[in-house]
């Protein structure tokens, strides 16, 4: 801490530093990655987009990469807001929403970053409990505040909220933003971005960080009402109109063309979820149903930070949550299938071990 910080920030510790680790043969499993390459057509687009244009300033607005979406997603291109990364987009929401004052809703259990960014841009909040099945309890959601944000799926449990559930929920909160942050939505689960047209307090947002193999990228998008688009708008060109480069722009659009190696991909890690969930329940471990890439498990006779720590020891890492309810748990992401064999007989034999 240093005596020039602000006192927001003496408050706050964003939680993930040291998640990137550099070292040689690792199986990473700890940050919900995707396993497999975006495809060659995405990687040969960025290779094109490396010419003198990038002299230039990219484009602020992203047309083409709107345009492509717009066509994709069957929503208006003035509809859509492309950002760096959807933590950028959801960073720019607090602004563009909420004033200090508001209080927002959000569950307890959920992406930590929805906590830091209230803190950060000094927005109240009341956090609604999980059920005892790590469900959301939507009606907990129907009180009126602010704004609601939610992860569909949920994160770092899995679990999803129907549609149906998720429009209820909605409909109460029309005085009110309803942020459905789909970061895992192509693994499971009904998007909202059908309920678009009906309510203009709704804003959907997507990365290409997960299902499209693109982390690195740092590509999101944000689809709504245009009232809630401009707002966004606003809130980028006060910080950094060029948030998205010329080549990002570039393998987004190819991504978005390119349906066949991203449905192949989805389909891989959805098979090898489904193997392993199987694998680990007749091996004695609780696992939540997922509906992402990523399981969330624990074992009833080894404690989840005595099975990270063995795991980090043979270079496998996954992610453990300091958080009640949570904190015997281990989130892993779903790997290839032989990443995933080989945190299987790990697992396998630390459970032994400790019998
Ligand atoms: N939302 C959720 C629920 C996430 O788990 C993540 C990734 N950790 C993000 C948003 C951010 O994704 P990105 O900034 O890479 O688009």
């Amino acid at each position: 801490m240093n005596k020039y910080w602000s006192e927001t920030i003496k408050g706050i510790a964003p939680y993930v530093p040291g998640e990137q680790p550099r070292v040689g043969r690792l199986v990473k499993l700890n940050t919900n990655e995707n396993p497999y390459p975006p495809s060659p057509e995405v990687l040969n687009a960025m290779r094109a987009a490396v010419t003198d244009e990038l002299r230039l300033y990219p484009d602020p607005n992203c047309s083409l990469l709107r345009e492509t979406a717009s066509r994709y997603y069957g929503i208006p291109a003035e509809q859509i807001f492309a950002g760096n990364g959807s933590d950028e987009i959801l960073a720019f929401c607090f602004k563009a929403f909420f004033d200090s004052g508001d209080t927002i809703l959000f569950p307890d259990i959920t992406y930590n970053f929805y906590e830091v960014y209230a803190r950060l841009f000094g927005v109240s909040y009341r956090t609604v409990p999980l059920t005892e099945s790590f469900d959301v309890p939507v009606e907990g959601f129907y009180t009126c505040n602010d704004g609601v944000i939610l992860a569909n799926p949920n994160a770092p449990t899995g679990k999803v909220i129907s549609l149906k559930n998720l429009e209820a929920l909605v409909k109460h909160n029309r005085q009110a933003v309803v942020i459905i942050d789909e970061a895992y939505i192509d693994f499971g689960g009904e998007s909202a971005i059908g309920l678009i047209p009906k309510y203009d307090n709704l804003l959907v947002i997507r990365t290409f960080s997960k299902s499209r193999s693109l982390a690195g990228l740092r590509i999101g998008l944000a689809l709504g009402h245009r009232g809630l688009i401009e707002a966004l708008i606003r809130v980028r060109d006060c910080i950094n109109c060029f948030t998205v480069d010329w080549i990002a722009q570039a393998g987004a659009i190819a991504s978005l063309e390119d349906t066949e190696t991203f449905t192949r991909n989805i389909q891989k890690v959805i098979a090898t979820r489904d193997r392993i969930t199987a694998l680990l329940r007749q091996a004695g471990f609780r696992v939540v149903d997922s509906s992402t890439n990523f399981l969330l498990i624990s074992h009833l006779k080894v404690k989840a930070d005595a099975l990270n720590e063995a795991l980090r020891r043979q270079n496998i890492f996954v992610r453990l949550f300091p958080k009640p309810r949570i904190d015997n748990y281990l989130r892993v992401t779903i790997g290839t299938d032989e990443e995933m064999d080989i945190l299987y007989q790990a697992l396998l034999e630390l459970v032994r071990e400790t019998r």
